[in-house]
This record gives structure tokens, sequence and C-alpha cells, in this order.
């Protein structure tokens, strides 16, 4: 699959069902489900996890189980609902014991992601886990960098902590709520971001980071590309959530 078969996929749905007969990797050989991802095909916020696990892997369905559910009660402090966004993983099947996904693997289901992330054209992409944010952010440190608004071409990406770090260290909690609060400030970011590329006057990679070490560099690539499809009717839908 190269990055022209990706782009005849025309909707959401055509990807859920491509991955779902998917035999790309070995990891087919071994799901009960894959995992495709759930939420709003029109989300300006997408959460992508590193791949689905038992939970996951036995309903189809990203995030459910224990982490599932503090993922859940974390989007009601924001407020959102998972309606509202869309969930998906790297990679769309359960690696045997929760292992780390290879990176044959991972390159083999990268065009599912790339092709959803094109699709819905969020505004943000919240990365869950230290794993998820260094496929977008390669030099990035989870306990440096948690909770940052880092510009990533034209999108914002918000790292958190995975859900099951808090479970294992409840203390994570409270930072967890900290940083996911800020996805109203990262959607702002975002559409400010995006209209000023429609202007012509796009931002330096770096310019919408905060709290960024002196040493660390921007993203210098778009890590998910924009197909920019969207218009300003689309920037005040995605605003009206909050
Ligand atoms: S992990 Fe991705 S590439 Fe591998 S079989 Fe599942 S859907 Fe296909």
């Amino acid at each position: 699959m190269d990055s022209q078969h990706h782009t005849n996929w025309e909707s959401i749905e055509q990807i859920a069902g491509a991955v779902r007969s998917c035999t790309r990797c070995v990891l087919a050989e071994t799901r009960t489900n894959a995992v495709p991802g759930d939420g709003s095909p029109t989300a300006a916020v997408m959460f992508i996890g590193e791949g689905p696990g038992q939970n996951e892997d036995e309903q189809g369905l990203p995030f459910v189980g224990r982490a599932g559910k503090l993922l859940d009660s974390l989007l009601e402090q924001v407020p959102l609902q998972r309606s509202d966004v869309f969930i998906t993983n790297v990679v769309k099947c359960r690696p045997p014991g929760n292992r780390d996904p290879e990176p044959g693997e991972v390159a083999a289901c990268m065009p599912y992601l790339e092709a959803q992330i094109d699709l819905i054209n969020p505004r943000v992409i919240v990365t869950l886990g230290r794993h998820s944010m260094l496929r977008f952010y390669p030099q990035g440190k989870i306990s440096n960098d948690h909770g940052r608004i880092i510009s990533l071409g034209s999108r914002i990406l918000l790292p958190i902590y995975h859900p099951a770090a808090a479970l294992r260290n409840p203390r994570l909690n409270e930072t967890m709520v900290r940083d996911i609060k800020r996805i109203p400030e990262a959607v702002r970011e975002g559409l400010m971001l995006q209209s000023s590329s429609r202007e012509g006057t796009s931002q330096a990679p770096n310019e919408a980071q905060d709290q960024a070490p002196a040493s660390q560099d921007a993203p210098s690539t778009d890590a998910a590309p924009a197909s920019e499809h969207q218009d300003d009717s689309d920037d005040r839908d995605q605003m009206s959530l909050f």
C-alpha cells in the first residue's frame, strides 16, 4: 500500500473497512479484532495511542477497559465527549502480550493513520504516552513535553501521558487533568495557525511552542500532512466545541 493507494479512501468508514480486513503485517495473525478508531469524522481533536490492548482487541474499539474509563473522565474535565473527538492508535492490531510494535509493523500500518489524519483534518493531535509522541516529535521527552502546545506543520501537537501510566501511578492524575485542560487553548492555536497559513503568513514551525527549553528544536517536518480542505465555517464549528 503506497501513499497513492491511501488517497483512494474517501471516508473514515472506508479506511475502517480496509483495516478490518488488513493482513499487511504479522499482527493480523494474532488479533481478535482490528481496531480502526472511533469518533467524529470531523473532529477538531484527534487522540492517538500506540496500539490496542486486550480489551480493545476483544471489542474492536479503542480505549475501552480501565484506561478508557480514565480517558473518558479526563475528557469530561475539558469538557468533551468521545463523540466530539476521534480516538485511534498508531497500529490498529494488538501486539501480542502488549509488546511494543516492531518498526516494520508501524510502517505497514502508517498509511491508515496518515489517511485518517488527512480526512479528519484535526487542528490538534493529542498523543497518549511516550511512544505515540515520538512518532510525531522524535526529539521529545514525555517527562518534559507533556502538556506542551507544540506546532507541527499546520497542526498543534499536545502530548500527554498515557492513561495506563496514571493507573499505575495515581500521582499523575492531577498532571493529566492539567494537561488535557489545555485542549481548548490548543484548538485556538491550531485554528490561528491554519488561518495564518491560508493568508500566506504562516508562522515559523516553532512559533506556537510554549515553555520550550532553548535547546529543543521544533519538529522540522509535518509528520501529519494537512489537506487544507476545510474553510472558515469549519473553523467556527470547531470553536463551538468550547
Ligand atoms: S497492525 Fe495495521 S498493518 Fe498490521 S495487520 Fe493490523 S491493520 Fe494491517
